[in-house]
């Protein structure tokens, strides 16, 4: 049986996306159909449509959702209809990475949630005319109903207003996860964040949380850095202004140099300071998209210093068991991640694409018409 729902499709590259009728497959018996309550749109989505991330199109993306299973597979027991869930990317739970407790680094994440069909190359989605790919982080959650599997639904708690819950799947958990599952500062630890869009500001709202005594936000935006700085950050350097931050923060904040610091920006000038700002011993997480093909080039004395420099996918996390912290924290006020949204409707997607490069809005959100 094929469902008809709607869905906001990339027909053709660096495009706007279409709001249209797609034909969906039913759940296949390890499969879940998630009526989607509302997505988040994340600078990857915005990566595959302007192509700098390869991603079969036409298709379905969207990978930051947020809804209630709708319909289950035969074989499926984690989860029933009815259940809240987050989607998070899919993982196999059988490779090295997953048997280790790291399914962001899962082996076969490629096969899972980048090649626009399911793993044995058959499609769910069609509109008439073709296929269109799905799948994206094995959501696709542009749309009304998204198909899924066990290892990417996340159960969460009923009371906790569904429709914000999305970029947990996603961008906040990268930023959070980061310091809470991987660079695990110690209260009074000194740590820099270089660009303060929503993953950045995840990491340093979790910063806080951590009880680190200097949150150094880095930007080129004021607004931003005054954001950053009402989400917990303790001093802002807004770097148009301030060229020199490595030496900047030696001189004015930490003497002897950072103990941690995230990059959000992938820009190699940033890098590089962030670098020479580190203490001996000290790590750089970088959380950034590169165009393909390109390279970073930084000062090497830091590298003979003990410095590290350490790329984090997905904030490492294990979601079934790091979202519903996250959504601990934040009913517990300790984790506001719910300042940086804004609503949209799906039919003004564009709009929301829009906003969001210009930074007018930080995390849009896209509630689905039901
Ligand atoms: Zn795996
Ligand atoms: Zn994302």
């Amino acid at each position: 049986m094929k469902r008809k729902i709607t869905a906001a499709v990339l027909l053709e590259p660096k495009s706007k996306f279409n709001v249209k009728t797609i034909e969906l497959e039913d759940p296949r018996p390890d499969e879940i159909l998630v009526k989607i309550v509302a997505t988040g749109i994340c600078h990857t989505d915005l990566a595959v449509a302007n192509q700098d991330m390869s991603f079969p199109i036409p298709s379905i993306l969207g990978h930051e959702g947020a809804g209630i299973v709708e319909k289950v597979g035969a074989n499926v027991k984690k989860v029933s209809v009815g259940d809240h869930v987050v989607l998070a990317p899919g993982s196999c739970g059988v490779c090295e990475e997953c048997m280790a407790g790291h399914p962001s680094y899962c082996l076969n994440f490629f096969t899972l949630n980048l090649n626009g069909h399911r793993p044995d190359g058959s499609c769910a989605y069609h509109d008439g005319h073709q296929e269109i790919g799905g799948f994206f982080f094995n959501q696709s959650s542009f749309a009304t109903y998204s198909l899924t599997n066990e290892s990417s639904v996340i159960k969460v708690p009923k009371e906790v207003d569904l429709a914000l819950l999305g970029p947990l799947g996603c961008g906040i958990q990268t930023g959070a996860g980061t310091i809470l599952n991987v660079a695990k500062p110690q209260a009074g630890d000194t740590i820099a964040v270089t660009g303060v869009g929503p993953v950045g500001l995840a990491a340093i709202m979790a910063a806080k949380v951590v009880g680190c005594a200097k949150i150094i936000a880095i930007d080129i935006h004021d607004e931003r850095l005054a954001f950053a700085k009402e989400l917990g950050a303790t001093h802002t350097i807004n770097s148009k202004h301030t060229v020199e931050v490595a030496q900047y923060i030696r001189e004015n904040l930490a003497p002897n140099g950072l103990h941690h610091a995230v990059d959000t920006t992938a820009i190699n000038a940033v890098m590089n300071e962030l670098v020479k700002a580190m203490k001996k011993n000290g790590t750089v997480y970088t959380l950034g998209v590169m165009k393909a093909g390109g390279k970073l080039e930084l000062d090497y004395l830091p590298f003979s210093l003990g410095v590290t420099i350490k790329s984090v996918i997905e904030g490492d996390s294990i979601p079934d068991l790091f979202i519903p912290k996250l959504i601990q924290l934040y009913v517990d006020g300790l984790f506001p991640f719910d300042k940086m949204i804004k609503f949209y409707e799906l039919n003004q997607i564009n709009q929301a694409v829009e906003d969001s490069e210009k930074g007018i809005t930080l995390k849009p959100i896209i509630r689905m018409p039901h």
